[in-house]
């Protein structure tokens, strides 16, 4: 594996050699981070505050700059976009094509901003096609199609609360990539990604491989602090966490890189960070199936009895849009557990419940 070796110094930013080294330093210090030779990362802030900040990653070569992840239509982010490529001594216009890694807003949405005002293409994961078609409607809400699996998974009052709930995002920012991409070579003339269909966090989710340099644009498939959402998107698979779980498994059997990630630091080994989140929900699996064994329970309630996010809250501490999110990654570990035999489902005047085998 080639470890990134860049040292240089631009603007507040202390570059390369490598960011792990120093994880006091926040990650999502605005700054430009050399990371391979012609890599760069520039974190872009974001309204939500749980994520602070998307990282974009410029790839700048003779034949111009390829911006992986240009994150989310705001002015805060077209701003530090900008300042970033100037410390580079680029400038949006520069910018040829943009590689986004799933259809959410923080990634996808500042590439058709970036599309009407200088024309880069943009591609995106074929897989997102149906999801980004529901969202582009003008009548979709956030929670659109959520809401009804909500309801099937005991959380109607949950549902209710989030009835009016809005992205912020204008509509007509959802427009079609110019590019589908499946499991194929991107050819950049001076480097050649690999897109990898990663289903899981979304259906169409791509990660980007630079075999050669030794890299792994992740997109939200592999973060190195947290665990990606499973089951939020317009367009819900069946089994959103057996895809992903197999999508994890596809990644671990190539050879070891770096991981570039959407949010958080730059790390030297996927394989390491592959093997926690594996761990992270094959415990995470154990912890569902136990409250079944003293009763039939709905996803909401099986939610309800689990500890979130790094500090182990309780559920109720959470606000209604993180309870939606562990409302519907309970109940993908729930249908997991299904499919290996450990559980039941079966549902009653539209509720799903589910009961130990
Ligand atoms: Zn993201």
């Amino acid at each position: 594996m080639n470890a990134p070796h860049a040292t240089e110094v631009v603007g507040e930013a202390v570059l390369g050699a490598p960011e792990e080294a120093d994880p006091a330093w926040p990650w999502h210090r605005p700054g430009v981070y050399a990371v391979a030779p012609g890599v760069f990362r520039i974190p872009l802030p974001l309204p939500d505050a749980g994520l602070h900040s998307v990282n974009a990653y410029v790839l700048d070569g003779p034949d111009g700059v390829v911006v992986v992840d240009p994150g989310q239509a705001t002015p805060e982010g077209r701003e530090h976009l900008a300042r970033g490529l100037a410390m580079l001594g680029r400038h949006p216009r520069d910018v040829r094509r943009c590689l986004v890694t799933h259809v959410h807003r923080d990634h996808y949405t500042r590439a058709v901003e970036l599309r009407r005002e200088f024309g880069p293409g943009i591609a995106l994961g074929r897989a997102e096609r149906r999801s980004l078609a529901l969202i582009a409607d003008p009548a979709y809400s956030i929670v659109g199609t959520q809401l009804e699996l909500l309801v099937r998974a005991g959380a109607a009052d949950l549902a209710r609360e989030l009835a009016d709930a809005d992205d912020g995002v204008p509509r007509d920012l959802w427009e079609q990539p110019d590019t589908w991409l499946e499991d194929e070579a991107v050819d950049l003339g001076s480097r050649v990604l690999d897109a990898i269909p990663t289903p899981g966090h979304t259906r169409g989710h791509l990660v980007f491989r630079d075999d050669a340099a030794g890299l792994l644009l992740a997109g939200d498939h592999v973060l190195p602090h947290i665990t990606p959402s499973i089951g939020f998107e317009p367009d819900v698979p069946d089994r959103p966490l057996g895809d992903y779980l197999r999508s994890l498994a596809r990644v671990r059997a190539l050879p070891d890189t770096w991981l570039l990630p959407a949010h958080g630091h730059v790390t030297s080994s996927v394989h390491r960070r592959v093997d926690e989140l594996q761990e992270h929900h094959a415990h995470r699996l154990e912890e569902t199936v136990v409250p079944l064994l003293e009763r039939t329970c709905t996803a909401a309630e099986v939610a309800g009895r689990l500890r979130w996010t790094r500090r182990r809250r309780a559920f109720e501490e959470l606000g209604p849009f993180d309870r939606m999110l562990a409302v519907l990654e309970t109940r993908s570990h729930l249908d997991v557990l299904v499919d290996r035999g450990r559980a039941r489902r079966a549902e009653d005047d539209g509720v799903e419940r589910y009961a130990s085998t």
